[in-house]
């Protein structure tokens, strides 16, 4: 969906939209499973400029709430994750400040985001929202085992062949000697 500020010229924009499964390509570690519902409105803030200038902002205000998978960082298999998050945001013309430079951006203003002449994307906002909303670490379980550094295998289904189940003091020292012969 895109949004223009001559949409939002007479009055605010009431939506409540789902973004199918699949439309957006989020990162190579998370996917959307099912539709995403995305509600939320849309208002035109006119700032002014002095000099009769106008700059037609979008004010972006929006919940979503969805079901996604992320891969566990230690085997690499797909969790399952809800994810929701709202925002409140404020976008500017792009050639707003293309033209005023770099003077117009104040501490406060760095939330501000851009949007291209043809309009503002809602799916460009909530994609860049669930990014940011993302656990820094997503595990399967609290004690997943990981993979083998070796062979690849998913420790949590079975224990593979290259994994001694040595006394850790006898691998210490294992280790030891094998840093006294390379040296
Ligand atoms: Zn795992
Ligand atoms: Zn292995």
């Amino acid at each position: 969906m895109l949004i223009t500020p001559l949409q939002l010229e007479k009055e605010s924009l009431v939506f409540e939209e789902a973004i199918p499964a699949g439309v957006l390509e989020y990162a190579p570690d998370i996917t959307q499973v099912g539709p995403l519902p995305v509600t939320g409105r849309a208002d035109l803030i006119v700032e002014h400029r002095g000099h009769r200038e106008q700059v037609a902002d979008i004010r972006l205000r929006a919940a979503y709430e969805g079901s996604f998978e992320l891969l566990c960082a230690r085997c690499v298999e797909p969790v399952p994750t809800p994810l929701k998050g709202n925002f409140d945001l404020i976008f500017r013309p792009q050639a707003a400040d293309a033209e005023a430079g770099e003077r117009s951006i104040t501490p406060d203003e760095t939330e501000i985001g851009y949007y291209e002449e043809s309009g503002l994307s809602l799916e460009d906002v909530v994609r860049e929202q669930v990014l940011l909303s993302l656990p820094s670490r997503t595990l399967c379980k609290e004690d997943c085992k990981g993979l083998c550094p070796r062979c690849g295998q998913n420790l949590n289904l079975e224990p593979c062949n290259c994994t001694p189940t040595a006394d850790p003091k006898w691998s210490a020292l294992a280790g030891l000697a094998s840093t006294v012969k390379s040296s």
